[in-house]
């Protein structure tokens, strides 16, 4: 029997009011809501505990939180800010655990193996350590959950955020545990069960996390496929990956952009798609990765959403991605409505080594030396000195998506 882990997850309390606050701690014990000023058609980011009580999610129009929450102070977010915190409470973990691994702006997985002795053997004391030196450091406050593995602790976590009422922010699920500690939960807290698994599991009568573990894994496949059938089947039972990976990996590579106005321009939407493939390409090239799976993301204007990916070969080329995002965008785009928002994402990542280029009129080594001198020129003049006709003046597009809660990156750690 391979011994357990023992993993932390490390998660900011509602991060970027709370960052706010710290400028301005006139905005302390006030709905606050982080996204986009009044009126503006951008959404939410972060919302404060108080704001929260009226409704206030994340990831919804900023008009809707006005509407739910009349009082609450509109931010529009200073993503400077919040990488300068991430990065504090990402500097001063790696000091605390041996291994930990930057999961987004503000969340963290710390592998404690082995350090067991340290803490008189007593997981709670781990974790208070944790949060207290993060108090001390940045006066933030975090929840810390510990189980054997990341998507048990990710899980646990949601449990101690001050708007569940935990006093202590604190958590350990014991080694064996795991499936009786998920058991009760509600269906919704089933991280990765997404907009079209929850419906279903809601159809088939299914309450709480327990209710799926008596569900043979054959019923399962049925009902959701073949892979999220048994992942279901496994999340149900607590088991999960317990790799704590110690740089940051990104998994995807996005940027999405909602229309200032909605649109049905066939130029601007073009434009958008070219714009959108061309920044997520350079964001590769610069990580010297390359993607085989293209998203494309498009929501209507009543707020219907469709994503579609295709696998290509591995690339990261600007006009390959690009040229896929717009046949997704062909296929998906069916109904004669406007458009609000267009995403495109990279995903699947490998090694840049060997190539395949869609386009072969140029040997990839030419390729890649003329992309890294195009690189140097964007990175030292910023990204729009230089880009292809077909996306030139993309600002008109995307003006608020830079505000909005879509620009909000993760930063560069090294
Ligand atoms: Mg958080």
């Amino acid at each position: 029997m391979p011994t357990n882990r023992i993993i932390a997850h490390v998660d900011m309390d509602s991060f970027f009011v709370s960052c706010e606050r710290l400028v301005d701690p006139s905005l302390t014990g006030k709905p606050v809501v982080v996204g986009g000023r009044r009126g503006e058609r951008g959404v939410v980011a972060s919302a404060s505990y108080e704001s929260r009580k009226f409704g206030v999610k994340s990831g919804m129009p900023i008009m809707t939180a006005e509407k739910l929450c009349p009082k609450a102070i509109f931010i529009p977010g200073n993503h400077r800010l919040y990488s300068k915190y991430s990065r504090k409470v990402y500097a001063l973990l790696r000091r605390v655990a041996p291994v930990v691994e930057y999961a987004s702006i503000d969340e963290f997985y710390l592998d404690f193996t082995g350090c067991e002795d340290l803490y008189g053997h007593d997981l709670e004391v781990m974790a208070k350590k944790v949060q207290e030196s993060i108090f001390k450091r940045t006066k933030l406050t975090c929840s810390v959950a510990i189980a054997t593995n990341k998507y048990v602790a990710k899980i646990a976590g949601k449990t101690v955020k001050p708007s569940s009422g935990s006093k202590t922010g604190i958590v350990v699920v014991p080694a064996g545990e795991e499936q009786s500690f998920l058991a009760n939960l509600p269906i919704e807290r089933l991280h990765g069960a997404g907009e079209k698994t929850q419906p279903r599991l809601k159809e088939m009568r299914i309450i709480r996390i327990g209710d799926i573990v008596p569900m043979p894994l054959v019923k399962l496949q049925k009902a959701f496929g073949p892979s999220a059938g048994s992942w279901l089947y496994e999340a149900a039972r607590g088991m999960g990956s317990d790799e704590v990976h110690p740089f940051h990996y990104a998994k995807s590579i996005g940027h999405e952009t909602t229309f200032e106005k909605d649109t049905d321009n066939p130029e601007q939407i073009h434009q958008t798609l070219a714009w959108l493939s061309e920044k997520g390409c350079y964001r590769l090239r610069r990580i010297g990765k390359r993607a085989r799976t293209v998203t494309l993301k498009l929501r209507y204007d009543d707020f219907q959403t469709i994503t579609r990916a295709k696998t290509i070969p591995e690339t990261n080329d600007d006009v390959a991605v690009m040229k896929t995002a717009y046949e997704l965008f062909q296929e998906s785009h069916v109904r004669k409505r406007k458009i609000r928002l267009l995403g495109v994402s990279l995903s699947k990542f490998e090694a840049g080594e060997e190539v395949e280029w869609l386009f072969p009129e140029m040997s990839s080594k030419k390729k890649d030396a003329l992309y890294q001198s195009v690189d140097a020129i964007k990175r030292r003049y910023g990204f729009h000195k230089l880009e292809k006709a077909a996306s030139l003046d993309p600002k008109e597009a995307d003006r608020e998506g830079k505000g909005g809660a879509s620009s909000f990156q993760k930063p560069k750690i090294k």
